[in-house]
């Protein structure tokens, strides 16, 4: 590992001057992706600002019913909290899906959102690799690509996002505060994460100089009616082959409200915004669900060791969605 120099931020504005000073720089926050990456010689920085201390670790509800996560809340401690776990199922169980308790434990809201994918050339210095050395080539478009992306992929990159949280986040159109040199600002989750076009290398739309403080889930009723579900090929331990995030609220056998996200499928979390219109207005059964799953996929294309992906994603879609309109959204 390269030697790295060190300092502990206590308020965010100094967090973010010091990041602005120091070429190479990085926020540090739990570290269980940054620090893997830094000991493979993946991540070089050569500064890491510790933002651990900084006082954004609470959940709070605001008075209009939104509920404001701290950039520093630990994932763990989202997963359990009961205005997460009634209001926001989905949440909880994506997170509780996610890498071991311990890890889930040490790693916060923010470095969730900023974890990098863990594509298998990614990861090995030998491999070329668009993301890490641009213009140095893909290994995993003719390689082993079971693992990747059948959204949204380009001729430079066809990896996946692994979050299970964010796929959740996406779901419930969360929003993204974070604070920079220039001020602050909020980000739509769906528009934080980028599609990797010909600049893979570039994982997000933050700035090098933002931090970022907090997410907001927006008061969303139906989000009780919610649920993750997450196909991979450990029962643990192991990142989505295919994860699909689903709200639903149902009355009179029409779709009144309909969420729906993938993961595991494209370089971020992918909003199902085509399977939504779909839904919306229609009657609640499997012919609507089958119609909504082939429009969101219609774009889908598989490599060598991924095609089973298309059909794993549409299955999973159906079967989410079938759960969440009959045991409770139906009323
Ligand atoms: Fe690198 Fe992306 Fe290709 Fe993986 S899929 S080898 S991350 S460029």
């Amino acid at each position: 590992m390269k030697n790295f120099g060190y300092a502990r931020a206590s308020d965010a504005a100094t967090a973010v001057r010091t990041v602005s000073q120091k070429p190479n720089a990085k926020f540090l926050g739990g570290g269980t992706n940054l620090v893997d990456l830094m000991r493979e010689n993946i991540e070089q920085p050569d500064f890491l600002i510790d933002v651990t201390s900084l006082p954004l670790n609470k959940i709070e509800e605001l008075p209009d019913g939104v509920i404001r996560i701290g950039a520093a809340v630990k994932n763990s401690a989202i997963a359990c909290h009961q205005l997460i776990r009634e209001r926001y199922p989905v949440l909880a169980q994506a997170i509780l899906s996610g890498a071991s308790g311990q890890i889930r434990n040490m790693a916060t809201t923010a470095g969730n959102l900023m974890q990098r994918t863990r594509c298998y050339y990614f990861y090995d210095s030998m491999a070329n690799c668009n993301k890490r050395e641009p213009g140095a080539g893909c290994d995993a478009i003719e390689g082993f690509n079971r693992i990747h992306a059948i959204l949204g992929a380009s001729d430079a990159c066809i990896a996946t996002h692994p979050s299970d949280m964010c796929v959740a986040l996406a779901a419930l159109a969360a929003t993204v505060h974070v604070t920079g040199a220039n001020g602050e600002r909020a980000i739509p989750v769906v528009d934080f994460h980028r599609l990797p076009e010909d600049t893979p290398q570039t994982d997000t739309n933050l700035q090098p100089d933002e931090l970022i403080t907090a997410v907001e889930l927006p008061a969303l009723s139906f989000a009780r009616n919610s649920a993750y579900r997450k196909v991979r090929d450990r029962a643990s331990y192991a990142f989505a082959l295919v994860s699909v995030a689903a709200a639903l609220e149902v009355e009179d056998n029409t779709i009144k409200n309909a969420r729906l996200a993938l993961g595991g499928v494209a370089h971020k979390p992918w909003r199902a915004f085509a399977a939504e219109k779909i839904m919306v207005g229609a009657a609640a059964n499997e012919d609507t669900f089958k119609a909504a799953a082939a429009e969101e996929l219609k774009s889908s294309l598989g490599y060598k060791y991924n095609s089973f992906k298309i059909e794993l994603a549409e299955r999973t879609i159906v079967s989410v969605l079938k759960t969440l309109a009959n045991e409770r959204g139906a009323r």
